[in-house]
């Protein structure tokens, strides 16, 4: 569904009349060309404060780059990058502010905010700590303020031994590709395996599940990862072999129709995966589910027939796979929860339950997955265009695109690419994740 008060926004007409009434101007997002391999664009004005280990991997990562890297200041507007590693002290904190107040003038529309700081853990004493803990208010707050120019402002903290595993989520920051990612905290860790570093097409022969892709998130996670050079299995309800057939034949895809609720489809799809030949690179847990109901009224069928689906499938699959070593070295596992599994909804505590159930999922086998060279991430969609949101009432729909700081919904190619970024190998020091992928939704912010 087409978002008809962000097209007039940007239409010529719209663009004056919008300002006149001093309405709200959402910005149209610039996102990746579905066509092309990854490029970054434009120019990068960097920061960086007194005491910095990680100004030279900075430097090190940006000079790979086709961005064009200014010196003390920009001419004309672009990304702004600034490494607050050094800070630990209150005194220090003025670094940052003296940096964003000199060049936030210079930040341009669909820019990027970038700030790079320290895990807390992996801070030389308590008060760096201390201070490192502030970004994550500090760019929370800045993306509000400039999130009406369709620019983000995000966070990257780097653990003890994952100075190696910036270059991926600073690249994907910088891309088109994170366009409805904003205000999230994404960590470096140690990598769990060696990094392969193709930029422009990381997944080239790697073969990927994705649950639900006969159509919505599903299906553009499985159109981007092919971009990106994957062989997709999507699997989908019976019910929707049809669809599930147009969306694999239009990517070279194989379709599996299975519910994966019913009796044995963990292992039904484990045994298809071994028969293909190669290993299995990455599960993308998508299918899901709404039955929505106050839990007054909500009936039993309600509840566990979505527990099975969001929840039960999701968990049997990952104990069919690891119990193989089809996804060991290099593997991924991605849950898809929801900014409902953060901040709760009115009628939607089974769906709540089940997707808080997803990013428990995450926090828990993060480390055991570690161990066998797999990360594991979950994604949490704020409002994104789909079939899904389309069955929203009209005024909670428009309340639910506008709340957020880039005052628009998502499309579903947001989600994709986040989980794109998460399953290529360049970003094996990614483990145990979860982001919004909302502009910034102001529920449960
Ligand atoms: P959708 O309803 O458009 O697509 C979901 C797909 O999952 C459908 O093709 C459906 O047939 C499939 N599916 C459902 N039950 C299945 C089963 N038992 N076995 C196999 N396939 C099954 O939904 P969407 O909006 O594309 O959502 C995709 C995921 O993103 C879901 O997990 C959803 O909870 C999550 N999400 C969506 C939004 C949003 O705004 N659309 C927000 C937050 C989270």
């Amino acid at each position: 569904m087409s978002d008809k008060y962000l097209e007039l926004a940007n239409s010529g007409l719209g663009k004056k009349l919008f300002s006149a009434m001093g309405l709200p101007e959402p910005v149209a997002l610039v996102r990746e060309n579905p066509d092309a391999p990854h490029k970054l664009m434009g120019q990068v004005l960097r920061g960086v404060s007194h005491g910095s280990a990680l100004h030279d991997v900075i430097g090190e990562c940006l000079k790979e780059t086709e961005l064009q890297l200014c010196g003390s200041a920009m001419v004309g507007k672009g990304h702004l990058i600034y490494d607050a590693s050094g800070i630990s002290s209150a005194e220090e904190s003025s670094q940052l502010h003296e940096f964003f107040q000199q060049n936030l003038k210079a930040l341009a529309s669909n820019g990027r905010v970038i700030v790079i700081g320290l895990k807390p853990n992996a801070a030389r004493h308590s008060a760096q700590g201390t201070l490192q803990r502030g970004l994550h208010g500090f760019i929370k707050s800045l993306a509000k303020e400039i999130g009406r120019n369709g620019a983000t402002a995000n966070l990257i903290l780097v653990d003890k031994g994952g100075e190696v595993s910036l270059r991926a989520p600073l690249r994907f920051l910088l891309s088109a590709g994170s366009a409805f990612l904003n205000a999230q905290v994404l960590t470096a860790s140690r990598p769990v395996s060696p990094v392969e570093a193709d930029w422009e097409r990381p997944l080239v022969g790697k073969m990927i599940v994705v649950t639900g892709a006969a159509r919505g998130i599903g299906r553009a996670i499985a159109e981007v990862l092919t971009r990106d050079g994957a062989v997709i299995i999507g699997v989908d309800v019976p019910q929707s072999e049809a669809e599930l057939n147009t969306a694999m034949n239009k990517i070279g895809g194989l379709a599996l129709p299975l519910d994966i609720t019913s009796e044995g489809a963990a292992e039904v799809l484990r045994d298809f995966c071994l028969g293909q030949g190669p290993k299995l690179h990455a599960i993308i847990h998508n299918a899901g589910i709404t039955r929505d109901k106050m839990l007054s009224r909500m009936s039993d069928r309600q509840w566990n027939m979505l527990m099975q689906v969001n929840l039960g499938s999701v968990q049997r699959i990952n104990g069919a796979l690891l119990a193989t070593d089809l996804l060991d070295d290099g593997g991924k596992i991605i849950g898809v929860a929801s900014i409902s599994g953060i901040a709760g909804n009115v009628g939607q505590t089974n769906y709540a339950f089940s997707k808080s159930a997803i990013i428990g999922m995450v926090e828990t086998l993060a480390d055991s997955c570690a161990e066998r060279g797999i990360t594991i991430n979950a994604v949490a969609p704020g409002f994104i265009e789909t079939q899904m949101t389309a069955a929203i009432p009209f005024v909670t729909r428009q309340m639910g695109r506008r709340l957020s700081s880039l005052g628009q919904g998502g499309l579903p190619i947001d989600v994709a690419e986040v989980i794109g970024f998460f399953v290529s190998p360049q970003a094996s020091g990614m483990n145990g994740n979860i982001v919004r992928v909302c502009g910034q939704s102001l529920l449960g912010a």
